[in-house]
């Protein structure tokens, strides 16, 4: 039987990871299931370092193979910030409005194209042996000078899609999902399983 565990306490990736390995896996198992309630320190400098680093901690306790993401958001003209820093770019962890703020200040002047960004997304299937199979994923857009849309999360509201030509907090579940980053990361994911 073919069993999988998803590294992640974020009860909307556990549904939305398990539709999609459904036809790939006997067994889908969240953190929860097993009763894994652990702090990971997620040190990498990049975003499959750190997708690496929670599966391979998950896989090692559960035994079993282990699926972890890991994702932000990279500014060309901010060298690539937030990155892997996203979560808690102003200093305190996923508080959105507050990233959301710092980010539109650090590019008060700049206009246009220069505004240019892209949500990147990794993905690592780290097995109990040591193999790993890794897929990334990324979505192009610019940054709005205003929150546009209500849905979605994180920078969702600020980031304009170039697939979509709306922000991400302005599309569907779907039609986020079938441009983003993370869709993308595990399109490719399941193409190598
Ligand atoms: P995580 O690695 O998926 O937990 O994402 C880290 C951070 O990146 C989140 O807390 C958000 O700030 C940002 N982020 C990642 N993906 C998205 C997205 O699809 N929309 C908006 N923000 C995102």
């Amino acid at each position: 039987m073919k069993e999988i565990i998803l590294a992640t306490n974020n009860a909307h990736k556990v549904k939305e990871l398990s539709k999609i390995l459904a036809g790939k896996f006997d067994r889908i198992y969240s953190l929860a299931d097993k009763g894994i309630d652990v702090e990971i320190e997620e040190n990498g400098s990049t975003f499959i370092e750190n997708a690496i680093i929670k599966a391979r901690a998950i896989a090692d306790i559960a035994g079993i193979p282990a699926l972890a993401d890991d994702s932000g958001l990279c500014v060309d003209a901010l060298g690539g910030e937030p990155g892997v820093y996203s979560a808690r770019y102003s200093g305190k962890h996923g508080d959105s409005k507050a990233n959301n703020e710092l980010l539109l200040s650090k590019l008060s002047g700049i206009k246009g194209s220069n505004r240019s960004a892209r949500f990147k997304c990794a993905i690592a299937l780290v097995y109990p042996d040591g193999n790993i199979v890794t897929a990334e994923g990324a979505a192009e857009g610019v940054i709005s000078d205003e929150y546009y849309g209500q849905g979605g999360f994180g920078y969702d509201p600020i980031f304009y899609s170039l697939d979509l030509n709306k922000t991400f907090a302005q599309a569907s579940e779907e039609e986020k999902n079938s441009v983003s980053h993370r869709g993308r990361a595990l399109a490719e994911l399941m193409d190598k399983l």
